[in-house]
């Protein structure tokens, strides 16, 4: 029997981007996986098509109080992703990173489960050091339209590690960067999904800015990977993990790179760049080759070429 042979496990946000492949994961392996989600920004319909026999999806806010499942590890996805979407109701993405964060913690403790979190590379901000390590700080705005999320998801770290120092909590935090992958939504609001979108509708690729900021772009298949080495290292409890590939990329090449996959010579307009989008993002995943033995393994081309046999859900709504 494999680790993940026999578990139950709660995946809050799982009918999101990453949750969905991350419990279509949990459920090849064997395991019972109970859902949680609000629908806010995930969906229902490609959760119906996973084997049923040891899926349960509740739909439930993680920021109102409500009775959870007991399980042996909990997985925190639930948290708007997109900067479209976590500033389109700041307060509410607070309430879900906090008040939600909490009531998840408070249930691995009843239930002694192990609490994987899903951080961000936002916790770093627009990045003083390059490449981001672990143990920096951050560089963050606290009252600019980012911080609903940067400084929420900073904040459910601080919980989250004062639970490991004072109530020996077995919480391990992925701090994920940018992924991508099947199953994103052309409103998403993100880089590769708008990009992958337009270039495919015949539209301008629109660049924010002039397009020399950096991301470095993880296949979602690699992200999940990491999530579930997260979960059942046991040399991953009371650490932090930057989950993420390291090559970098300008978002100019990226834009480019679709066209050239996806496109018919689309042109690309620049746009007015957001108030503090971080200038250069790339991880240092040292400590995950390390610690987890695990390292992404999916190139940028060979994953955006997942994108392409597929015209749904990238396309699943109109832009
Ligand atoms: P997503 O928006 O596709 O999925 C988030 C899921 O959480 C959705 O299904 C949504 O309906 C659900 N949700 C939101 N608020 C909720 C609430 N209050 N109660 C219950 N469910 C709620 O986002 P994603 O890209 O799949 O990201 C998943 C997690 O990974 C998030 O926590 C995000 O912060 C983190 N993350 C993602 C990326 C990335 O590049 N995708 C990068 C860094 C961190
Ligand atoms: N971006 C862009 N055009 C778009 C969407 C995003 O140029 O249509 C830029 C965005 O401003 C940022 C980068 O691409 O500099 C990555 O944006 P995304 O929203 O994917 O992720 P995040 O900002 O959270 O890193």
């Amino acid at each position: 029997m494999t680790f993940w042979g026999n578990k139950s496990v709660l995946v809050a946000g799982g009918a999101g981007f990453i949750g969905r492949h991350l419990v279509e994961a949990v459920l090849h392996s064997g395991s019972k996986v109970y859902v949680l989600d609000d629908f806010s920004t995930g969906q229902e319909e490609p959760l119906k098509a996973l084997d049923q026999t040891n899926l349960i999806v509740q739909n439930c806010d993680i920021s109102q109080p409500t009775t959870l499942p007991q399980v042996d590890i909990i997985y925190n996805l639930a948290s708007p992703a997109s900067p479209v979407h976590y500033q389109s109701d700041p307060i509410r993405t607070w309430k879900t990173n906090i008040l939600g964060t909490l009531q998840l913690l408070e249930a691995a403790q009843t239930y002694a489960a192990t609490f994987v979190q899903a951080s961000t590379s936002e916790v770093y901000g627009d990045p003083l050091s390059h490449p981001q390590k672990e143990t920096d700080w951050g560089h963050v705005n606290p009252v600019g339209p980012r911080a609903c999320y940067d400084e929420s998801k900073r904040a459910a770290e601080t919980v989250l590690m004062d639970a490991v120092r004072t109530l020996d909590a077995d919480v391990r935090i992925a701090r994920i960067f940018n992924t991508y992958g099947p199953g994103m939504t052309a409103s998403d609001g993100r880089a590769i999904p708008n990009f992958v979108a337009q270039a495919k509708t015949g539209k301008a690729l629109t660049i924010h800015g002039d397009g020399t900021q950096t991301r470095s772009f993880c296949h979602v298949s690699d992200t999940v990977a990491g999530l579930l080495r997260l979960g059942e290292v046991p040399a991953a409890r009371g650490e932090i993990f930057n989950i993420g590939n390291s090559v970098e990329n300008t978002i100019l090449e990226i834009a480019q790179e679709i066209v050239a996959l996806f496109g018919n010579g689309n042109d690309i307009v620049f746009e007015n760049r957001p108030v503090d989008d971080p200038q250069r993002r790339r991880p240092d995943i040292k400590k995950a080759q390390d610690l987890l033995g695990w390292t992404p393994k999916v190139a940028l081309r060979e994953g955006l070429m997942t994108l392409l046999d597929r015209d749904e859900p990238v396309l699943a709504d109109t832009l």
